[in-house]
């Protein structure tokens, strides 16, 4: 084990950051972690003077070099052309992998659920959270979602990884995929095909509508929850909220070279400057932080320090209750009572031991080889307000030649050509599905087709080949 201080980039953050920050290190320092921090400055500082992603060139140059990163929250100003740098730093640095543990304390910290310790991993990088967002008619806009094979067999081969290091039973996916047949459909795919390696490990899936609410209802059930990106988002947060509180949940952000650590809450703007919040969330990202470099002795001792002091009935507001806490305390006496704990392990609280947990290994993914792939025919969005269904069905057949054919008009996604009904509200945003009835599809064909369309004066606003891989359509069909 090396003895030399590890470089580290830490950044202070806005609101509660600061406070929570100088928390935390102070308790990393007393604690003997070997850590070399060099600050850089990120957020709502950066922002206010002008730039627009919330970070500047010098602080990715440290990011980069030392690799590893523990952040408090920032705040992202509302509105303008501002874009959350969280998301930024997660995709620019490849960190794939949100790991949230959830657990509750109890009878220490007040939750309806003392028996809950799950972790949600999170996909951190794709889904809603792409940021490719248009208007395209007056009317209608759109957010894409993107999920990706290489993707989805990262996050959940970590899954499974993660559950098999830490002796955990079960691995649940939670998807939408009797909705988003392709995109979620995939993370389902992947989740049984990767499954099929672990057989050691138990594991199901669930509809995310009622796999979140059975975790707000029943936590205990839960071991290891993987989901794609803005479900996670969501479910994670309630978790942590439902175990005490949304202060304590740390967060580490894995990807194959470097890491981020952190709170999963954000920078409180509230209770800035007070000396009120709870460290621990940021102190628990911190702890993740010393087990990915390697000193699991000093996040051991930590955490079992942090876990005394509970015990002791010493809480920050946010978890303070009359019948169980012994001294409410504000940000840094917390963090002294931890420090006044360091080497003790708790007597009520199952201690923990991170003697298992080095940073995981994961082999590097084979990408399948291609499939065959043919263009079948084309989705054209149109923005058209003149009049019914049928009239548009009617001009537009009247462009189909013998390779490319109408098939369907749909408007927000509800069947209303050749045959639908009148009761359905129809925007200004009519998706028009030519298709080929061979397999050999020109693209020129298709771009003749826009053409046509163009010249007959239609306000074509996007569209969307469609292909079939090896056989099987690459779009969803129509129904109704
Ligand atoms: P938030 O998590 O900052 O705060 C919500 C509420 O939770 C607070 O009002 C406070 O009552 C409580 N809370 C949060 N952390 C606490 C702590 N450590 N101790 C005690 N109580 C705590 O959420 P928000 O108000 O929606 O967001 C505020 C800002 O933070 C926004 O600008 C948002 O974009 C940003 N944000 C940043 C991150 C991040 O940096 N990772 C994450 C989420 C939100």
């Amino acid at each position: 084990m090396s003895m030399q201080p590890v470089p580290i980039t830490i950044a202070n953050g806005d609101g509660i950051g600061p406070s929570i920050m100088q928390a935390t290190l102070h308790i990393l320092e007393a604690a003997g972690a070997r850590i070399a921090p060099e600050t850089i400055e990120i957020g709502e500082q950066v922002y206010l003077r002008g730039q627009t992603n919330g970070i500047d060139d010098s602080a990715w140059e440290s990011l980069r070099r030392t690799k590893v990163f523990l952040k408090a929250p920032i705040t992202t100003p509302q509105g303008g052309g501002y874009k959350s740098l969280n998301v930024s730093m997660r995709k620019a640095l490849g960190l794939y992998a949100n790991v949230r543990p959830c657990v509750a304390y109890s009878p220490f910290v007040d939750t309806k659920h003392p028996n809950m310790d799950l972790v949600i991993i999170r996909e951190n990088e794709e889904d809603l959270y792409a940021g490719i967002e248009h208007r395209q008619t007056e009317e209608v806009y759109q957010c894409l979602k993107l999920i990706t094979r290489p993707g989805c067999e990262r996050i959940v081969r970590y899954a499974f990884e993660y559950a098999r290091q830490q002796g955990r039973e079960r691995v649940t996916c939670m998807i939408k995929d009797n909705i988003m047949k392709l995109t979620d459909g995939l993370f389902h795919k992947v989740f049984k095909e990767i499954g099929e390696q672990y057989p050691d490990i138990e594991q199901d899936s669930m509809i995310i509508d009622i796999g979140a609410a059975r975790i707000a209802d029943t936590p205990e059930n839960f071991d290891v929850v993987v989901m794609p990106n803005l479900y996670g988002d969501i479910v994670s947060d309630v978790a942590a909220q439902i175990a005490g509180s949304v202060g304590m949940a740390g967060s580490a952000n894995i990807g194959d070279q470097c890491a981020m650590f952190e709170a999963i809450h954000g920078s409180a703007p509230d209770l800035a400057g007070q000396d009120v919040a709870n460290p621990s969330g940021l102190l628990h990202g911190a702890v993740q932080m010393l087990v990915h470099i390697g000193q699991a002795d000093v996040a051991e001792k930590v955490h079992n320090a942090w876990l005394c002091t509970l015990e002791d009935g010493i809480h920050t507001a946010d978890i303070y209750k009359q019948t169980v806490s012994k001294q409410k305390v504000g940000t840094m006496a917390f963090a002294d009572a931890v420090i006044a704990r360091l080497g003790k392990t708790p007597s009520l609280l199952s201690p923990v031991s991170y003697a298992q947990s080095t940073p995981l290994k994961l082999p590097t993914p084979v990408r399948k080889a291609p499939a065959q792939k043919a263009l079948v025919g084309i989705d054209i969005f149109l923005q058209w307000q003149q009049g019914e269904p049928a009239e548009l069905g009617q001009k537009l057949n009247a462009l189909s030649r013998e390779n490319i054919k109408l098939q369907l008009i749909t408007n927000r996604g509800v069947k209303v050509w050749p045959t639908g009904f009148p009761e359905t509200f129809c925007t200004d945003h009519w998706r028009c599905r030519f298709l080929s009835p061979t397999e050999n599809l020109d693209f020129a064909e298709v771009l003749a087709l826009q053409t046509r369309l163009h010249d007959a004066g239609f306000d074509v606003v996007k569209t969307e080949n469609l292909y079939t891989f090896d056989g099987e359509a690459g779009y969803a069909s129509v129904h109704g």
